[in-house]
């Protein structure tokens, strides 16, 4: 067996007794010689994950607000992890350090950061291996995105010199500025998942582990479906369409590095480690047999902006010129269904703050459409499937069922790849629809 990269997301480190359950996991397979944890997540459900601690002290200092009180939470928490898993290490001196440069000023994404260096230190020390800072081996060019092949190619000559190591997850060095100096930068929120990739693609290990608080990816989120059921083996194409679509388990984004060298990736239960977990791969077999979904998620806030102007269809560079107002005022869009005179472009709110009104307007007097209609609150939902092109009868099942609970479906979009797709409904019908889509393909 080849090495093996485990990363350990937030609720797997989040005190000394889950960290116990994690040095069991590593130190009873041998193959895993590169350890990415997150920062120590939420113990239960009213508690605070350490990030949000960290960015909320970053915001009392912007707004010079004192943030002691918050900062001994963080502290507190530390040194707890640090005595009860009877540790020598001097994390205090750590904390001292990263507290002296959050009051002085530290930016937004070292402050953040800290959560996953200090966790970092801890392990590496609990488990005797050699502690890499990512900020060494992790570059971010200057539009923001990792500069893949200067990573790697860290990656590969640093790990060389290292046979067993911590790498913290969530954060490298950017360049943005462009002047070669470096700042700590992070990833997007639960990005130690694309840590864990980048670090499996480099030192080209047989499978990345992703050890988390679920027995692998569930055909839907477990907070709206009751005990769905776990999925086997799926594609990173799949994959990728429901991770994107809200079915976090693992960051969307983490699949590429991996994907291109064909490294798999295993999701599997910090707390079941008996469970077999998810398996994800370049191919798999089609689920053919009648019906079969590989999953559904879904996510809330979107806006539906819908365009209908006559003979649009014959008119040249109408698109275009709908997609360029979206891109002058910097807005992205997340699909564009359309029909013969129809345009719709689903966005997501974030995207439109603050814009909205000022968007219909300038499509009203570009366009000149017959009618602009705007539907808010809602929510886009995908089923998702390699087998879906090769079983006749999903969408009618899918929309049966939908109809059956009498839940208005907005927006109806096929990817063209065929392995998915997606309906916008009102957000107060999200729950009951993605529950009702389950339970149609789900016996
Ligand atoms: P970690 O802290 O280990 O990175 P996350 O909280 O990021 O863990 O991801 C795990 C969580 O993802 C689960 O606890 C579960 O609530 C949620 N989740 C949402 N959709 C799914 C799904 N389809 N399958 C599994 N988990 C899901
Ligand atoms: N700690 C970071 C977050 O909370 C990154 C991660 O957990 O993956 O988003
Ligand atoms: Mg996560």
């Amino acid at each position: 067996m080849g090495i093996k990269v485990a990363k350990f997301g937030g609720t797997s480190l989040a005190n000394a007794e889950q960290i116990k359950k994690v040095q069991n996991i590593i130190e009873n397979d041998s193959n895993i010689k590169y350890v990415v944890p997150s920062a120590p997540g939420k113990r239960n459900k009213d508690d605070n994950k350490i990030t949000d601690l960290l960015y909320l002290c970053h915001a009392h200092v912007k707004n010079e607000i004192p943030f002691d009180d918050v900062f001994k939470i963080i502290h507190d928490r530390y040194i707890s992890i640090v005595r009860e898993l009877g540790l020598n290490i001097n994390i205090e001196k750590y904390l001292d350090e990263v507290k002296k440069n959050i009051e002085n000023g530290a930016s937004k994404d070292y402050t953040a950061s800290r959560g996953e260096y200090l966790n970092g230190l801890i392990i590496a020390e609990l488990l005797g291996f050699d502690f890499v800072d990512p900020a060494d081996i992790i570059f971010f060019d200057k539009n923001g995105r990792v500069d893949m092949n200067k990573t790697i190619s860290a990656v590969r000559s640093v790990m060389k010199k290292h046979e067993k190591a911590v790498i913290p997850g969530f954060y490298g060095t950017s360049n943005e500025d462009g002047s070669g100096e470096g700042k700590v930068k992070t990833f997007p929120r639960g990005g130690s998942d694309i840590t864990g990739a980048i670090i499996a693609r480099g030192v080209n290990a047989e499978i990345y582990e992703n050890w988390t608080d679920v027995s692998g990816l569930l055909m839907a989120d477990p907070k709206i479906v009751k005990d769905p059921k776990p999925i086997d083996t799926i594609t990173y194409r799949e994959l990728r369409e429901l991770a994107y679509m809200g079915a976090n388990v693992l960051h969307d984004e983490a699949i590429f590095p991996v994907r291109e060298v064909g490294i798999p990736i295993k999701i599997k239960n910090t707390n079941k480690p008996e469970d077999p977990g998810t398996l994800i791969v370049q191919d798999a077999a089609p689920i053919t047999h009648s019906g079969t979904i590989t999953g559904v998620a879904g996510k809330k806030d979107f806006t539906v902006i819908m365009v209908e102007k006559a003979l649009m269809n014959k008119e040249l560079g109408y698109g275009r010129r709908l997609l360029s107002i979206l891109e002058a005022n910097g807005i992205s869009f997340e699909h564009m269904p359309s029909g013969i005179d129809t345009i719709s472009l689903v966005i997501a709110d974030s995207e439109l703050e603050g814009k909205l009104d000022k968007v219909i307007m300038e499509i009203k007097s570009e366009c000149n459409p017959d009618t602009v209609e705007v539907y808010p609150n809602m929510a886009l939902i995908a089923t998702v499937g390699r087998g879906m092109a090769y079983t006749p009868g999903i969408a009618g099942r899918l929309f049966s069922a939908l109809g059956n609970e009498g839940i208005n479906v907005r927006m109806i979009d096929q990817g063209s790849s065929e392995i998915n797709i997606i309906i916008g409904v009102e957000i107060e019908d999200f729950e009951r629809a993605i529950r009702a889509i389950y339970k149609a393909f789900v016996k």
